[in-house]
């Protein structure tokens, strides 16, 4: 048997983390049993199922680098098998037409609620002769439940969990206006889809109790459950707005790596020993769903954040330039090709300092910037007038010195020593010439970086 997994987003408008680990968890679990990932999109809520919003899902996905093994395939083409379905289980008596209209349902719950009982169908269309039907009232399909016995269900996640029948009604499949319900389109498209370890939040757990009874009524094979916990905001509330960051997305715009994301994820309520730092290949080899525990976890923004540095020094220089390139562009600042040598050239020290995308763009602008650079208040101190006048000297000794490492090196420390100063005394006003700011790599590689043309004009700019 091959092993198929999907991912089944609602398309609402954005990638939640959640779903994204969902998606993790399924691909991973795919690759590693050699099986197939496929994606479905729950589109039957067509207010809210724009093309953006599926695009949104789509580009997420995409950026994570977890692409389905298939072309997606939109729930609402599917409509008429799902009709297809209800009609079979009503033609073997499995389901029935209900007539209640919606003003009897409602009072159907009121009076549940009344008399403290939970508010469920009372089955009152279920054994009684379609002669009786009302006249003009269109009929929705529910499903004829078992009413003794239990659902068991072995999830690969929470274990054993049962639930009586007796507290399941007999849940519509087919509305009166022809179209499925959520609960029954799930089921005949994982049935049709081949699908056979459904991997989602914990959230649908009850919806599943459900599900299986349709499976059951058709006769399928039900496919293995899985119900991961969510991610919940550092004070254990479930993850909104408010403690940060939740859309995908929202995420690569604020510098986030997708690898560090994705490997975040994953270790977010999955282990394999202490292993925190996993390559995807790695991560591959070693998804079990043994490894996933049953409490919700907890988002740690500060963890992905240093998790995130760890994979910026391990990421490739070019790549990075181009995303700083993209990022600096952004924010109206064009990058020439000398620039782009530049930052190219730096790339290695500036990511050991940088824990983001954003940062290390803001750390690379003062390689972009033509002159004059903007100072800022603390570069601005530095450069006094007893500062301007070592740098004017230092500029003729840096003019004679061919610009390698050790050359620049050597030259700074015997200028240091004519001058007086220890080193950083004189490589921080330095600095602040030539970055406008007082952080930057260090300054043998800023000044190689720069080259011998570009650093000299720079500190000629605040001396002269
Ligand atoms: N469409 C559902 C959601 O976005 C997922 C359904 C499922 O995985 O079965 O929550």
């Amino acid at each position: 048997m091959k092993v198929r997994t999907r991912f089944a987003p609602s398309p609402t408008g954005l990638l939640h983390v959640g779903g994204a680990r969902t998606a993790l968890f399924n691909y991973l679990f795919a690759r590693h049993h050699g099986g197939e990932f496929v994606l479905r999109i729950e589109d039957t809520d067509r207010a809210r199922s724009t093309q953006e919003a599926v695009q949104v899902i789509l580009d997420g996905l995409d950026w994570l680098g977890l692409k389905a093994d298939e072309p997606p395939v939109y729930q609402t083409t599917r409509e008429a098998r799902h009709a297809e379905v209800a009609m079979q289980l009503l033609a073997e008596g499995k389901a029935y037409k209900c007539y209640c209209t919606p003003e009897e349902l409602t009072e159907m719950r009121e009076q549940a609620i009344a008399e403290k009982r939970p508010p469920r169908y009372d089955g009152r269309w279920r054994d009684r002769d379609p002669a009786e039907a009302p006249q003009g009232v269109k009929p929705a399909i529910r499903l004829r439940a078992p009413r003794e016995g239990e659902v068991v269900l072995n999830d690969l996640v929470q274990g054993e969990v049962r639930v009586k029948n007796a507290e399941m009604d007999d849940m519509i499949i087919l509305r009166s206006d022809g179209t499925p319900t959520y609960l029954h389109a799930v089921v005949v498209d994982d049935h049709d889809m081949a699908i056979t370890h459904v991997i989602r939040g914990d959230d649908h757990l009850t919806n599943t109790f459900r599900q299986i009874q349709i499976y059951d009524a058709m006769g399928w094979k039900k496919p293995e459950f899985a119900h991961i916990p969510l991610i919940h905001g550092a004070d254990g509330a479930k993850l909104s707005k408010r403690h940060g960051a939740v859309s995908v997305l929202e995420f690569r715009e604020q510098g986030f790596l997708p690898e560090a994301l994705c490997n975040y994820l994953l270790r977010l309520g999955w282990g394999h020993g202490d292993a925190e730092f996993l390559s995807r290949d790695e991560q591959i080899q070693l998804f079990t769903l043994e490894g996933v525990g049953r409490a919700a976890s907890r988002m740690d923004y500060a963890k992905l954040t240093h998790l995130n540095g760890m994979w910026l020094r391990q990421a490739d220089d070019t790549r990075l330039r181009d995303n700083v390139v993209e990022r600096l562009a952004k924010a109206d600042v064009t990058v020439g090709t000398a620039a782009m040598q530049r930052i190219l050239h730096l790339m290695p020290g500036l990511k050991e300092r940088a824990k983001t995308l954003e940062e290390l763009a803001a750390s690379s602008a003062f390689l972009a910037r033509e002159m004059p650079l903007p100072f800022e208040p603390k570069a601005e101190a530095l450069l006094t007038h007893e500062n301007k006048e070592m740098l004017t000297r230092l500029a003729s000794v840096l003019e004679n010195v061919t610009f390698n490492n050790e050359a620049i090196d050597a030259a700074l420390r015997a200028f240091a020593e004519a001058e007086g100063r220890k080193l950083g005394q004189v490589a921080q006003p330095l600095r602040a010439a030539l970055t406008g700011s007082t952080t930057s790599p260090g300054i043998d590689a800023t000044l190689m970086a720069l080259g011998k043309n570009e650093a000299l004009q720079r500190i000629r700019a605040v001396t002269t």
